[in-house]
């Protein structure tokens, strides 16, 4: 699928649940939100036939999310049916990392390549204030297992926050000196004005990027393999590589190549759009498939040139992360 600005679709990054097992301030309320219900959701059955239509297009890398994939009775299954799809997409996946040490040797089995973990801190106290929920040590054994299960090199995803976690960049970057882990600050999105945590506490990219600087010298990386919108360096001698994703500070819509696909069943063109296109009612409507690719085509068609996020400090619509996918 090739865009009307030229970019391939090969990336499709399907979130198979709303539901989460964390609350992270930044991501969604206290209280939670009310999930779309059993119904809503496509069943794995759907997704496969998804993920089967979207790879016979051209969609070379699955990347699945939520909520917390981990949290799906039979994800290791689903995982392990997508794996086996005759055009052999990447399947990568995106946690939390909770329930990571249960599964990651299962995981592996099934054939998922790598794990993607978001953790914001390396303290107790402040995992708990800012996912308002216990657990990091669960999380920290989590990697251990998904690194010796074979499922790196792995990639952490943190957030910097101003006055919740950004003196911890050091930490996180100094991971990489002993750890072949890829260490990624993600800007902060301004994603709903119902969340406690906003644009007053993103950190912009020059400042993610200064508080490294201060480690010592940073070698530009040259990405061996895809690595999406992230500008990759090395710590001289450091073992894993760090990268910073200027989500809002800079448009990488350029180099876009993602489609997404609601747990609810709807393509999403671009994050930052409301824009979606109702597969769930196609795919329980009809058998043929031919009119299920005809509505990737339309997403491809209609995929936005870019964001424009920095200039209305908007979001991505009604939808919070956790149920787009991220
Ligand atoms: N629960 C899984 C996890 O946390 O990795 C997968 C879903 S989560 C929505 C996917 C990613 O979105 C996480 O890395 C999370 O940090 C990120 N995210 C959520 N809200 C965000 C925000 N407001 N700004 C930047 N990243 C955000
Ligand atoms: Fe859950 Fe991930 Fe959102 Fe945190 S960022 S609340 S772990 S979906």
């Amino acid at each position: 699928m090739i865009d009307p600005f030229g970019r391939s679709l090969n990336y499709l990054r399907m979130s198979v649940t709303d539901r989460c097992n964390l609350r992270c301030q930044y991501c969604m309320p206290e209280e939670g939100i009310a999930s779309v219900g059993h119904g809503s959701i496509l069943s794995y059955e759907e997704l496969l036939r998804v993920a089967r239509v979207a790879s016979r297009l051209g969609i070379r890398k699955i990347r699945v999310t939520g909520g917390d994939p981990l949290v799906r009775k039979g994800i290791v299954n689903f995982l392990g049916q997508l794996a086996s799809l005759p055009e052999k997409p990447e399947i990568t996946l995106t946690t939390n990392g909770l329930r990571l040490a249960e599964f990651a040797v299962d995981l592996k089995a099934a054939g998922v390549n790598r794990v993607n973990v978001s953790l914001d801190t390396l303290r107790t106290d402040r995992f708990e204030r800012i996912t308002r929920r216990a657990g990091l040590d669960q999380v920290l054994a989590g990697l251990e297992a998904a690194e010796s299960a074979g499922l790196g090199p792995l990639k952490l995803n943190m957030v910097p926050m101003a006055g919740i976690n950004s003196d911890e960049i050091a930490d996180f970057a100094r991971l990489t000196l002993d750890r072949p882990w890829d260490v990624r600050f993600i800007e902060l999105m301004p994603v709903s004005s119902r969340l406690e945590v906003g644009e007053k506490q993103r950190v912009p990219l020059k400042t993610i990027l200064a508080e490294l600087r201060k480690l010592g010298e940073l070698e530009t990386e040259l990405p061996t393999g895809p690595h999406g919108p992230a500008q990759l360096f090395r710590l001289p001698g450091a073992r894993g590589c760090l990268g910073v994703i200027p989500a809002v500070s800079s448009h990488f819509c350029n180099e876009c190549n993602r489609l997404r696909v609601t747990a609810d069943g709807r393509i999403r063109p671009c994050l930052f759009s409301d824009q979606e296109i109702d597969l769930r009612s196609v795919l329980r409507d009809s058998a043929d498939d031919q009119p299920l690719e005809e509505l990737f085509r339309q997403a491809a068609a209609g995929k936005p040139n870019g964001h424009n996020l920095k200039s209305c400090g908007c979001g991505p619509g009604d939808r919070l992360m956790q149920q787009i996918g991220g």
